[in-house]
């Protein structure tokens, strides 16, 4: 989303832009995939605010997308958090969530109402924090201080540590923090301001592609288009060249060089310094003593589900379903699942993107699909690293078999009518996402949201190689909205135009 985004915009100030894409479909996280007669989006299942016409985030997907990506609102209830056997709905409009919460919670009215106030002044703080991460380095010196500033009293403080200054109320702690899975990291890890982020972004609902999450590159395509430039598929890059510690083009893996006069990674930053730069200009920087400073996301597995019948049929939800034990808070049911994976799962995510997709039907009649998704440690899967896709051995079809049913076991429990239903279903492993989408530990997030993530000031489009530039979620945050925003920062910090104001 970072480098098409970022294509697109340089695209519109008429430069020509190439595209490299070492899997055999663009998109990212975006891309879908189809096997068995189904297809399925692996990392987009809601996004916020881009159903209202107004907002910022909308006004770039227009820009990105010449207005042709459509939305499907998916409807009052966007979020469904279950734990044990309560369940709690979280309802579009900010007024209405705090309504729908204070109704669970009554006697905590002042608390949620505070919670709400603070979310909104922690976004509000975020802008000018992001704006400094484009503005010129100069500028930077005089004004960056002071932009950032009121950022801090936010990121630096865990969204643990801010909920219990408002309620001791564990339940409701539980439920406010149950989109925890969005950003990756349980309370007691996660900087606030990912917190705030990601319920406000979702506070006025969510939505999904006309069409499945293909549309994103589909419409993006002809904007690259129009100026000359292209999106090459099957085309891994192999190193950066650099030359008088100027970036003048790439190596490609099938021995080609490409030659450009900027150079844009978005393909995260762990990778991109571990991998992508030659190792005298890690050196040279100290490049690898800044990657000390930031640590990799949690890995995850999905599970792809293939079903006979529509969604209609079917009764599958819009909603999303956050599924969590009944006992102990986020932290301490991650950590027991950590130390041993045959523990409860500390969250389980339902996904219904055939039900959310109104030309769904129109293009696989009688089908729906599903997705379940929950954390998965990487190191669980470290002993297949070296086996290859499709070939890793019968112990890891095993395993992938005994996580698959119990994630299957988990839907059953809350959908019964979908017993006999399924006709496929396939697993992602953290090995999948590094294959697919070249995550070293197949992080689910890039870089983790912790408090001290949001302290660093390399995680900027610019570097200090000159024409190499950083986009995509590590340099703003995870989430298609924050990496389509990574796109308008490096645009920005390559073409000098300010692109925020222009929308
Ligand atoms: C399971 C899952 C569910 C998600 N659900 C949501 C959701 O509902 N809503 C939401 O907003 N966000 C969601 N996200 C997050 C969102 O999808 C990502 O944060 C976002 O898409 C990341 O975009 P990016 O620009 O950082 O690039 P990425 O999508 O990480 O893409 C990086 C690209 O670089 C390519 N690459 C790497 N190395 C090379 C190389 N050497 N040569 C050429 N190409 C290379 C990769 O193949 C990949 O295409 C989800 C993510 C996952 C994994």
């Amino acid at each position: 989303m970072g480098g098409l985004a970022t294509a697109a915009i340089l695209s519109k100030e008429g430069q020509k832009v190439l595209v490299l894409e070492r899997h055999y479909t663009a998109g990212g996280f975006t891309h879908i995939f189809k096997r068995k007669g189904y297809e399925w989006d692996v990392g987009i299942h809601y996004i916020g605010e881009v159903q209202r016409e107004n907002s910022i985030l909308r006004k770039l997907f227009d820009y990105v997308t010449d207005g042709k990506l459509k939305w499907a609102d998916m409807g009052e209830v966007y979020d469904r958090i279950v734990i044990g056997n309560r369940h709690f709905d979280f309802v579009k409009g900010a007024e209405n969530f705090k309504n729908q919460m204070i109704s669970y919670f009554p006697e905590e009215q002042h608390a949620i109402n505070k919670y709400v106030d603070l979310v909104f002044k922690a976004v509000k703080a975020s802008r000018n924090f992001y704006i400094s991460k484009a503005i010129p380095p100069f500028l930077n010196k005089l004004v960056g201080r002071f932009l950032r500033k009121p950022f801090y009293n936010f990121s630096d403080k865990t969204t643990d540590e801010v909920l219990r200054s408002l309620t001791s109320n564990e339940t409701l702690i539980k439920v406010l923090t149950g989109q925890y899975g969005d950003y990756g990291l349980p309370p007691k890890q996660s900087s606030f301001i990912m917190h705030a982020s990601v319920v406000r972004h979702y506070f006025n609902g969510g939505s999904f592609p006309v069409g499945g999450s293909s549309q994103i590159v589909g419409t993006i395509d002809p904007v690259i288009a129009a100026s000359g430039g292209s999106i090459l598929v099957n085309a891994e890059v192999e190193e950066v060249i650099i030359e008088k510690n100027t970036a003048i083009g790439v190596q490609m893996k099938d021995g080609k060089k490409i030659l450009a006069k900027k150079i844009v990674s978005n393909a995260g930053i762990m990778t991109t310094y571990s991998k992508l730069l030659p190792s005298e200009t890690v050196e040279k920087h100290r490049l690898k003593a800044q990657l000390k400073k930031v640590k990799p996301s949690v890995a995850h597995a999905s599970l792809y589900i293939g079903l006979e019948g529509s969604p209609k049929e079917l009764q599958l939800p819009k909603t999303n379903y956050w599924i969590y034990p009944a006992e102990g808070d986020h932290d301490s049911c991650v950590e027991r699942y950590i130390n041993d994976l045959s523990q409860p799962f500390p969250v389980v995510y339902l996904s219904f993107p055939s039900a959310k997709d109104p030309d769904w039907s129109n293009r696989y009649p009688g089908k729906s699909t599903i997705d379940i998704i929950t954390l998965l440690p990487y190191e669980a899967f470290k002993k297949w690293a070296d086996t290859s896709w499709k070939k890793r051995g019968n112990a890891y079809e095993t395993f992938k078999k005994e996580i698959s049913e119990r994630l299957l076991k988990e839907l059953y429990n809350h959908l019964p009518q979908l017993q006999g239903k399924v006709n496929c279903y396939e697993l992602s492993t953290p090995l999948t996402t590094q294959h697919f989408v070249n995550y070293g530990r197949g992080e689910i997030y890039g870089l983790d949201h912790s408090p001290s993530r949001f302290k660093q000031k390399f995680l900027v489009p610019r570097t200090p190689i000159k024409n190499f530039y950083l986009t995509g979620q590590d340099i703003v945050t995870a989430g298609v909205a924050g990496a389509l925003f990574s796109g308008m920062l490096t645009a920005s910090a390559i073409s000098g135009k300010n692109v925020l104001k222009k929308l």
